[in-house]
């Protein structure tokens, strides 16, 4: 789009100027393909040196002015803006830019008309379903508002209408909802727009009355897609890329949610994908609320999302299944619940661990299937796996040391067995052993708790013995150590079936006696948190 050397040998240079400079307004006035009124093309004669440097001078200056005044022409497109009008797109960057800006001065003001009207009283209107600005910028917004992990994979598909609670209200305090808002502000299609990617403009659309046909929202839809390919492509480089690829878009949202509110600074990237969970890195903000049970954020979180595909965890039922902490509610919910229940497991056993004083990651968050905590290991570089370092025959006695401890504790203090204990779920960091991945874990009861815990024997028994540690004890010898029975069949054979005679006498117990009359359910902060259906 540049002005060709068209100009005749009897045009003079300054001529050429006037066109060159008639051309750049008509730029600016978004009229595409007009020719210089001025210019009659001659195709034999071309211009001199003077003209060629004038008209290059010339061209620069309209692209740096162009980019100047429209600095965003370049990377919009979509279906709204396509090849031959992208000289408009401008014009509707600019504004939607300016009804952003409108519209949070106008949330700013709702904001505080609220505040006046509530004023000091405990019952309090909320102005929420007036406010213009997409939700996912209002870090406030309460979080459990729509359970739309619960539509399903695709957000796209005909939603359900957004389930208020039997309770009738959502949120609390201040931030009451109620049903009858929802009613208002419920219109499917504008509802939906919400499930679009996280920093997609929807405009004021949410929270008013509005129906959305469909073929807008079709439209709105599509572009939602190509911007967040889009964003994707042009954030390659920055922190969410990893993030993207490894997690499903709800996933993403609610990661997101958690960088938004301030909780999390950034999230950097993908440590571990595994069959189960991804795990990513990401350094720790702040909670605003002051409240006694604000956490301090630790410098640098994990935050392990545990997969939503359900295929991986069906063979896990038996760890959850007939664990009595879990039992009752196993039966009662959907595949996804249980994986959010795999969750929950974890923070809890962590709990109890910490409490022990066992190196393990303190709990910071559990937001549905998403566990934050503690990072191990220092300025991104998670501590390597027992599997994967190099340790001096010192240490690695010392590291055996600390297993064995950290076993008996485990077992005595907090009443678990880990169930998948290896050293490749041992980090080394600070010169300690430090137990991770205890998803699985279960209490000795649990029907099969004891044969858990002679694999976790047998597998640091082999570890640490070809390792080199002479003092390793055997993994019978190591099974009667940490769990103080005196098991004395000396093949494993009949070691296997003392243990399964065990279990089986405890089950008989049980059936008697009913799961409490074991007694040895420690506290670990109360019975697991149903979750707000
Ligand atoms: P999985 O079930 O996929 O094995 P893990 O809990 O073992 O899940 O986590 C996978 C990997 O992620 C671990 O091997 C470890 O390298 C890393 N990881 C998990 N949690 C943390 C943490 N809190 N700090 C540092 N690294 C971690
Ligand atoms: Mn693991």
């Amino acid at each position: 789009m540049i002005v060709s050397s068209e100009g005749g040998k009897d045009s003079s240079a300054a001529l050429l100027r006037i066109c060159l400079k008639a051309r750049v307004l008509q730029l600016r006035c978004c009229v595409p393909q007009i020719k210089c009124p001025w210019a009659t093309p001659q195709n034999t004669i071309s211009c001199s040196l003077a003209d060629v440097m004038s008209e290059q001078l010339a061209k620069e200056l309209q692209l740096e002015e162009e980019a100047a005044a429209f600095p965003e022409v370049a990377v919009a497109e979509g279906p709204f803006i396509t090849g031959e009008n992208t000289d408009t797109s401008s014009d509707l960057m600019l504004a939607q830019m300016l009804q952003m800006e409108f519209d949070r001065e106008y949330d700013a003001q709702l904001r505080r008309e609220e505040k006046k009207f509530n004023g000091d009283s405990k019952v309090s209107i909320s102005f929420e379903n007036y406010r213009k600005v997409h939700p996912y910028e209002d870090s406030d917004s309460s979080e459990d508002e729509v359970d739309w992990q619960d539509t399903r994979d695709d957000p796209y598909i005909p939603a359900k209408p957004v389930p208020t609670p039997k309770k009738g209200f959502i949120g609390k305090g201040k931030d009451i909802t109620t049903k009858h808002d929802e009613v208002v502000c419920g219109r499917k299609n504008t509802a939906r727009m919400e499930n679009f990617a996280p920093g997609f403009q929807v405009g004021d659309g949410i929270g008013m009355d509005l129906k959305l046909s469909n073929h807008v929202f079709n439209a709105l839809k599509q572009h939602a897609y190509s911007e967040e390919r889009r964003s994707a492509r042009l954030h390659e480089k920055k922190e969410h890329s990893t993030a993207e690829k490894a997690v499903d878009p709800k996933t993403r949202l609610l990661m997101y949610k958690m960088v938004n509110s301030g909780m999390l600074e950034t999230i950097t990237g993908c440590i571990s994908t595994g069959k189960e969970s991804v795990v990513f890195h990401a350094y720790g903000g702040s909670t605003e609320d002051e409240k006694e049970d604000s956490k301090v954020i630790p410098t640098e979180c994990a935050i392990k999302v545990f997969k939503t595909t359900l295929n991986e965890f069906k063979n896990r039922d038996k760890y959850i299944k007939d664990d009595f902490r879990f039992k009752d509610r196993f039966s009662k919910l959907n595949p996804r619940k249980i994986i959010r229940m795999w969750a929950e497991k974890e923070m809890h056993n962590l709990t109890r661990m910490q409490r022990a004083g066992i190196p393990c990651p303190t709990v910071v968050l559990l937001k549905k299937h998403i566990l934050v905590m503690s990072f191990i290991g220092h300025d991104q570089v998670p501590a390597p796996k027992l599997k994967e370092v190099k340790l001096s025959s010192e240490e690695m006695k010392e590291a055996y040391y600390q297993t064995l401890h950290l076993m008996q504790q485990l077992y005595n203090e907090c009443t678990l067995v880990h169930a998948d204990l290896s050293e490749y779920n041992m980090l080394w960091h600070a010169g300690k052993v430090w137990l991770i991945d205890v998803s699985q874990s279960v209490e000795p009861t649990h029907p099969h708790g004891l044969e858990f815990l002679f694999r976790d024997c047998r597998n640091v028994s082999q570890f640490f013995q070809k390792g080199g540690v002479k003092e390793a004890l055997g993994e019978r010898e190591l099974f009667n150590a940490v769990s103080g029975l005196n098991i004395s069949a000396d093949n494993e054979a009949d070691f296997l079936a003392e243990i399964e005679a065990l279990e089986k006498m405890n089950e008989d117990h049980v059936q008697k006696n009913g799961r409490k009359a074991a007694s040895f359910l420690k506290d670990d902060g109360g019975p697991p948190v149903l979750y707000d259906e």
